[in-house]
């Protein structure tokens, strides 16, 4: 689409980041740059529903856009955090990685039973931490009707792992 073409130019391609082998795309010429932030932002809200109630975004990077959608679409913003980080009392979903065991954190009471909440992320890549935060979600009332993203990673098998669920992305790489 228009949209993807526009946006593609400041995503910066980092070759062998984090490790060897991996191709890290780094959103913050993305952020830097005030019309590809705001044409961003207007693409997300394209993608989410009339009726949403809340925004959550994953940390870190979910913080930046979903926080701007939410405002943006004049709703809620909920974040969803490393196990930690936000202040008790908290409701808490632990998943399996390749290696070890990861929690994802939500403050509890925020999300009234019921609600109709988007879930936000910059990435998907195997869709382990999407996953991981829609459960933790609906774990705890919600009604998760979408997972949205600025941008998804071919050949990763995010969507084979979200597979029933509402995915789009503004673009695929
Ligand atoms: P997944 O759980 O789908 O494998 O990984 C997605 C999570 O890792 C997202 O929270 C995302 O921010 C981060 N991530 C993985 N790969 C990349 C990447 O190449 N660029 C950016 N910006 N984030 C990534």
């Amino acid at each position: 689409s228009t949209l993807a073409a526009e946006i593609r130019p400041f995503i910066r391609d980092l070759p062998d980041y984090p490790s060897s082998g991996i191709t890290f795309r780094d959103i913050t010429p993305l952020l830097a740059d005030p019309t590809a932030f705001s044409r961003t932002i207007e693409g997300l809200a394209g993608l989410v529903p009339d009726d949403t109630d809340f925004i959550a975004g994953m940390e870190a990077r979910g913080f930046m856009f979903g926080a701007a959608l939410a405002h943006h679409l004049g709703i809620g913003f909920v974040p969803i955090r490393k196990a930690g980080k936000l202040p008790p009392p908290v409701k808490s979903y632990t998943y399996d990685l390749e290696y070890g065991q990861a929690t994802v954190e939500l403050r509890d009471g925020t999300v009234p039973e019921g609600s109709r909440v988007v879930l936000l992320d910059d990435v998907l890549a195997t869709g382990g931490t999407a996953q991981a935060g829609a459960a933790l979600l609906e774990h705890n009332g919600a009604q998760v009707t979408d997972l949205i993203f600025v941008m998804e990673l071919d050949g990763l098998g995010g969507r084979k792992v979200l597979e029933g669920r509402a995915v789009s992305a503004l673009l695929a790489v």
